[in-house]
């Protein structure tokens, strides 16, 4: 399976051949696809398949091991060798890169663990590994504000995982472990504010998330704070 989004996040349209078929679960898994699969705090894409036939609607896209899952409304007349048109939901698949890639920024700003997280359209939010003391809602936005002031652009870096291994400072989130590619992980690079392994999809440049609103700050237990943000428009 060739994960089309790890080299282009902006590819709604692609062409692939359906390699296997799971009937009882509406499951169809393509030779490669541009469909991010439900992983990381990131829901999976929603779209299309469009056959000479007919047009089947993914309701979901999920993480199998090494390989993504297409999950259809109905599997009409789909069959293993059958050619198909993708199509991602572009609209919600775009704020959903807008709101992880924020989510990469406030990361930076709070040099603190990360115990968990969530990417919605309207809000998403991170947990940190954080007491009451450690965590200014006021400071959060004001740097927030100032590294949205210049346009920083986002490149990718593929290490070994075992060079990885040696740095284990770049892993931000404590529960989740990077994805593999080839045996390969992809960093994930903000100018010079934030560097981890993220399998995501990101926007190309900071400018593309407008603003960044810090709302709620919530109390999750003695070692743990909640951060809500959401977009301005
Ligand atoms: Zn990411």
């Amino acid at each position: 399976m060739i994960k089309l989004f790890e080299e282009d996040s902006y590819l709604q349209e692609f062409e692939s051949q359906i390699i296997s078929i799971d009937n009882t679960n509406n499951l169809i898994e393509l030779e490669k696809t541009a469909f991010y699969g439900k992983g990381g705090g990131q829901p999976g894409d929603v779209g299309t398949l469009t056959t000479e036939l007919e047009t089947v609607e993914v309701i979901e896209t999920i993480k199998k091991e090494d390989t993504l899952l297409h999950q259809v409304k109905s599997i009409n007349n789909l069959k293993i060798g059958t050619l198909i048109k993708g199509k991602i939901n572009w609209n919600k698949r775009y704020q959903l890169m807008r709101m992880h890639t924020a989510l990469h920024l406030l990361c930076a700003v709070v040099p603190l663990g990360v115990t968990g997280g969530q990417i919605g359209n309207l809000k998403s939010r991170l947990d940190f590994n954080a007491d009451a003391n450690s965590i200014n809602k006021e400071k959060i936005q004001e740097k927030l504000n100032q590294i949205l002031k210049n346009d920083h652009r986002i490149i990718y870096e593929w290490i070994e995982s075992e060079e990885l291994e040696k740095k284990p400072e770049l892993v931000r989130t404590m529960s989740v472990k990077p994805p593999k590619t080839n045996g390969k992980i992809r960093l994930v690079k903000i100018g010079d504010i934030d560097l981890q392994p993220c399998g995501g999809t990101h926007v190309k440049k900071t400018s593309e998330i407008g603003s960044i609103i810090i709302g709620k700050i919530e109390n999750k237990g003695k070692m743990n704070r909640r951060i809500n943000i959401s977009l301005s428009d």
